[in-house]
């Protein structure tokens, strides 16, 4: 059998967590199986879609490389269902509706009210269209006749059955050119030969209709496979809380789409072995994958794990291909000096590279080797320091460093000068208010590998000047 997979996304609001997971999951199942992976764009809700959001959608497949085989607009295929439409209201499979939005609402509070599960029994199920009300506008019914349970055997969830006659005359379309969700989905699955549908649990209830109309169109029904919900850290639902409004705002605070890819396919799928690896590249993801593997509880959405993730991921770069990222992230005027000094930019880039979490990260981390930091008194004293010791300290630092030579500023240079001190004096008695001195943090790089960057005379400076803080 050709495998064949989509996505059908609907473009009213942004890519977010749980498309974009599904979206993985499809297409390391199309891949792993040499099949085709589709992206069709939902539509036909032609108030709520935006073409800014279907390009936010296109947009952020791109970035995490899910790049898919076909493309479909089902605001492009009305002719399509309609067709169909017409085909099954003529063989009495589907029928006019003509109750009205209040008369519908009152059945519904009767149903609630007796305790049982709302659905529509139309009397307009067996008559003709011209026996019909006038003016108020049909919608298109499904003619439920099924008594029989509805049974699907999930690939990741086994066995489900449902009750088909909860349903009632289900809505399939507002007008013949207007289809509705389960209609429009059920035709364009079979008509594209989709062999797999692998969606999110929250479309379980869906699945039951859908089965119902793809008997009535007489298609094959495909394998389904519902991945677990995701939840936030608090397992609540997944919200606006817990994740950013677009996945292309992870690219924008700099997270790596290798990251992102990683993280998407440890929410709901273990890896074969067991042997606790977790990062995983795209190519591996492929080879690994199996739906066997998916588990049927909820998944958690836990950005410090993305954030762990995307950690390790930039120390596995190439560091002078950190500094071109992190560029991106730097003020105008800090732009401007790493380009007339890169190679001191790499060095930094270097420093920074284990400590990184995200590419944003590196304003606030940085930003002492592009201007003099602000020194406060009391964070240039190690714990219960006195100032006076600090003064001393910070001189003698002062006297040692101003006695090497320019050429001489390096870390190991520099250690090897003022560490026998450091030694003596304590270590952090020393080492802690010149630290603070060059990078105005209490956590930061070590103070030789920022003074090599810094040199010499901007390291005596920043210890003078410290020095004289502490005076004032
Ligand atoms: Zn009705």
């Amino acid at each position: 059998m050709q495998i064949r997979v989509r996505i059908a996304p609907s473009p009213t609001g942004p890519l977010h967590i749980g498309t974009a997971r599904a979206a993985l999951f499809n297409y390391l199942f199309a891949k792993k199986n040499k099949g085709s992976f589709i992206l069709r764009i939902d539509d036909t809700d032609t108030d709520r879609s935006s073409k800014a959001f279907e390009e936010d959608i296109k947009r952020g497949l791109l970035w995490l490389s899910l790049k898919w085989d076909e493309f479909y607009k089902q605001s492009e295929r009305i002719d399509i269902y309609r067709e169909q439409l017409l085909k099954l209201l003529e063989e009495g499979k589907v029928f006019w509706c003509w109750h009205s939005q209040e008369e519908l609402a009152s059945e519904r509070d009767h149903f609630i009210r007796q305790k049982s599960a709302p659905r529509h029994i139309c009397e307009f199920r067996d008559l003709d269209k011209k026996e019909a009300r006038t003016g108020e506008k049909p919608i298109l019914r499904f003619k439920n006749n099924e008594k029989e349970e509805v049974v699907f055997n999930d690939l990741i969830r086994g066995k489900i059955e449902f009750r088909p006659d909860l349903f009632g005359d289900f809505s399939v379309a507002k007008n013949l050119e207007a289809p509705l969700y389960n209609f429009s989905t059920v035709l364009d699955d079979s008509l594209m030969k989709i062999s797999h549908v692998i969606r999110g649990e929250d479309h379980i209830s869906n699945t039951p209709k859908q089965i119902l109309i793809y008997r009535a169109l007489g298609f094959d029904l495909p394998e389904y496979a519902h991945l677990p919900l995701i939840l936030g850290k608090d397992r609540s639902k997944l919200s606006k809380r817990h994740q950013a409004t677009s996945l292309m705002q992870y690219e924008d605070e700099g997270y790596l789409p290798e990251a992102l890819i990683n993280f998407l396919a440890l929410l709901g799928w273990r890896e074969a072995n067991d042997d606790g690896e977790e990062l995983f590249s795209i190519d591996e993801l492929c080879k690994k994958f199996s739906l066997d593997r998916v588990q049927k509880s909820a998944a958690v959405f836990d950005v410090e794990k993305l954030n762990w993730i995307n950690s390790r991921y930039l120390r596995f770069l190439e560091t002078k291909d950190l500094a071109v990222m992190l560029k991106k992230y730097l003020k105008p005027a800090w732009k401007i000096k790493t380009d007339e000094n890169p190679e001191r930019w790499i060095k930094v880039a270097a420093l920074e590279q284990p400590r990184i979490v995200k590419l944003e990260d590196i304003t606030g981390l940085v930003d002492y080797f592009f201007e003099e930091p602000f020194l406060d008194k009391e964070m240039l004293l190690w714990k219960k320091q006195n100032a006076g010791d600090a003064i001393k300290h910070l001189e003698k630092i002062y006297e040692l460093a101003s006695d090497l030579q320019d050429t001489d500023f390096s870390k190991d240079i520099l250690e090897k000068t003022i560490m026998p001190y450091a030694g003596e004096a304590g270590r952090g008695e020393v080492l802690w208010p010149f630290r603070v001195a060059l990078s105005g943090k209490t956590t930061s790089p070590g103070p030789f590998e920022i003074a090599e960057i810094l040199g010499r005379e901007e390291t005596l400076k920043r210890t003078y000047k410290a020095k004289e803080t502490l005076e004032s």
